[in-house]
């Protein structure tokens, strides 16, 4: 499973690669959980783009680039990986595309959550994290006044990028940087696009479908019977002659009737009156011959 997940902030990315990683044992590399942890262990290139991130802008392409390339070589990643949040750029795709060609694993599949603005908003500007153990919340679905870890009891906190203000700035980013992608993929015949909203089960039983559904390569695809005997029957049609004037009257009739049979319901109950109408005159005609007699 060499799978890429595309999706704005807060479209569930992070929360269905843990689901994927847990369930088919392959890691889940987040570029986003990479640079968070550089800046909480304080190295140089964590005090570099603190302040980016904070701002909610794009890390440059080199310094994320160069954390990927160091986690993909890792050996865990050598049976497949579930990448979270990168590439977010053109620029970033083909550096990607160029590292696994060189590591011999192309991209299985590209994975697209699709989720509404205004959910995206509120999952994100609602998010809770504990910094213990890193499980997510959402203020919308917390018990009322809960502001603690149900798994240890750490006080939860609000990543500084999910503030509003910031969030607004993330969609903006995805929006010109990020969304091309969806365009770049899907001539590439790699996209796959995954509805996002509704419960979380659901969206990882699309999710997994997505991810397993094998793509048919071109030269194995099989014409199928409708269009294989359309087909034929194209080939085999003689030379179209000028009809007799009794052909063209049964054709036409024949098509009358072809027509008929298509009909929809309604069109047929708007005959009725016309039967009527003969029933009508046959017993006019019954009375008159009766009266004749
Ligand atoms: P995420 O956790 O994926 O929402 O990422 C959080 C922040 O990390 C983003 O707003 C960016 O500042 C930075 N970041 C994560 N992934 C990338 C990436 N592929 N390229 C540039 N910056 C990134």
């Amino acid at each position: 499973m060499r799978i890429v997940l595309l999706g704005a902030p807060g479209s569930g990315k992070g929360t269905q690669a843990q689901r994927l990683q847990a369930k088919y044992g392959v890691p889940q590399v987040s570029s986003g959980d990479l640079l968070r942890d550089s800046v909480a262990r304080g190295t140089e290139l964590g005090r570099k783009v603190k302040s980016v991130m904070d701002a909610g802008q794009l890390v440059s392409d080199d310094l994320v680039l160069g954390l990927i390339r160091e986690r993909l070589g890792k050996p865990d990643a050598a049976r497949g990986f579930i990448l979270d949040g990168f590439p977010r750029n053109i620029d970033q795709a083909n550096a990607l595309n160029a590292l696994l060609k060189e590591l011999g694993q192309p991209i299985d599949a590209v994975l697209l959550l699709d989720v509404r603005r205004e959910t995206l908003v509120q999952r994100l500007a609602g998010r809770r994290t504990c910094p213990t153990c890193g499980t997510v919340y959402n203020v919308h679905s917390m018990p009322a006044g809960a502001t603690t870890c149900s798994k240890d009891g750490a006080q939860l906190y609000q990543r500084p990028d999910d503030k509003e203000d910031v969030v607004a700035k993330r969609l903006e980013v995805y929006q010109s940087q990020t969304q091309p992608l969806i365009d770049h993929y899907s001539k590439l015949g790699q996209l796959r696009a995954v509805a996002g909203e509704g419960a979380l089960e659901e969206v990882f039983e699309r999710m997994e479908a997505a991810a397993l559904a094998k793509p048919v390569p071109a030269e194995k695809v099989k014409v199928t019977m409708r269009t294989a005997r359309s087909t034929t029957a194209k080939k085999k049609a003689p030379a179209k002659k000028a009809p007799t004037k009794k052909a063209a009257t049964k054709t036409k009739a024949s098509g009358k009737k072809a027509k008929a049979r298509r009909r929809p319901v309604r069109k047929a109950a708007a005959k009725k009156p016309a039967r009527r109408k003969s029933v009508k005159r046959v017993a006019k005609r019954k009375t008159a011959r009766a009266r004749r007699r």
